[in-house]
């Protein structure tokens, strides 16, 4: 018998994967009717979802073997108590990808000073020399699927690179650091600092004043985690009083960002609208068909969230 998928994300989603995640699936050698509504929810195996899709309440998916999210952050869909299935988040190449590339461009155009010259084409001859790689500390808070990644393709351009995780960790070339004393020690130490820890109780605020005091004279802040992790109002103050030298945010409390937010006019601000990388259809359509697969076959499911930690 072929096994109903409901596709619960916004329109744009399913026109991007329809056709490759249908693929996706039948490739993994499983027969599927994949749609975005069925009349009887109590026919439903599995939810495809994305927090901005229609479905919410899942207590009427009677037969729901899993929810597999379309998204890495799950802060939207964690605490929903009527998902009694488990629950995976997305693990996708294509998204790890991306996000190295995006965090490596940021932290680069900070490293090699960059604005100076873009910014400064003025008849002036500014001979300002970075340092290399090698003498320049990154701090990446969170050492999960992306983390690790950036943690990795920075350490391999010569960057020394610390991180920052719940549980104790060993990636090669990385100092790896956790509980409170670890952080402190990260901050510390670090010029240019990533956050990519998700948006938990535990995490809200990770950057706060008392935090934010600890870095370096003139350091950089990149945050393409979550907008809850930074305390706005402690970064607008470190910013102001020069202790930070420059924030550069993809994510925040409220997206899109009110125009009146003070973020986006601030010289020492650079505003990107949620754009640091973004699933892409046929890597997470595989993730999405292996998972389904293990479900049919009686497998451990990937990537699973543990709700009690909250990702
Ligand atoms: P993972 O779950 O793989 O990794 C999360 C990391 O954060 C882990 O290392 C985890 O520690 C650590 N962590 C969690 N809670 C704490 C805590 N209380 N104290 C210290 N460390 C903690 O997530 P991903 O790497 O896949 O994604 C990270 C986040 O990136 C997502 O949650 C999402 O918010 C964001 N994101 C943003 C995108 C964008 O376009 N801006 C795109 C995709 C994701 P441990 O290893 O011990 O579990």
């Amino acid at each position: 018998m072929a096994v109903n998928v409901l596709f619960a994300a916004h329109e744009d989603r399913w026109r991007e994967y329809r056709d490759v995640l249908a693929d996706a699936i039948k490739a993994v050698g499983v027969d599927a009717v994949l749609q975005t509504e069925f009349d009887d929810p109590s026919v439903v195996d599995y939810v495809v979802f994305a927090p901005n899709g229609p479905a919410v309440d899942f207590s009427p998916f009677t037969r729901l073997k899993a929810v597999l999210s379309l998204w890495a952050g799950v802060e939207g869909i964690v605490s929903n108590t009527t998902i009694q299935v488990p629950l995976a988040r997305m693990v996708d190449a294509g998204l790890t990808a991306g996000m190295v590339e995006w965090v490596t461009g940021h932290i680069l155009r900070h490293h090699l000073g960059m604005d100076l010259h873009i910014n400064g084409q003025d008849g002036v001859w500014r001979d300002y020399v970075p340092p290399l790689a090698q003498d320049r500390c990154v701090g990446i808070l969170g050492l999960g699927a992306l983390g690790q990644a950036c943690a990795t393709t920075l350490h391999g351009l010569g960057f020394n690179v610390c991180g920052w995780s719940r549980r104790a960790k060993s990636i090669p070339g990385i100092i790896c650091e956790s509980g409170q004393d670890g952080l402190k020690t990260v901050l510390q130490s670090s010029e240019i600092i990533v956050l990519l820890l998700p948006d938990t109780p535990d995490t809200e605020n990770t950057l706060n004043a008392v935090r934010l005091s600890w870095m370096p004279n003139g350091a950089v802040i990149i945050n393409p985690g979550r907008g809850p992790l930074i305390d706005d109002d402690a970064l607008l103050a470190a910013l102001d009083s020069g202790h930070i030298g420059h924030a550069t945010l993809d994510v925040f409390r409220q997206e899109p960002l009110p125009p009146d937010h003070p973020y986006w006019a601030h010289p020492k601000v650079t505003v990107t609208p949620h754009i640091a990388s973004e699933t892409r259809p046929k890597t997470a359509s595989e993730v999405i068909a292996e998972n389904i697969r293990r479900g049919e076959a009686g497998e451990p499911f990937l990537h699973l969230v543990d709700r009690d930690a909250g990702y």
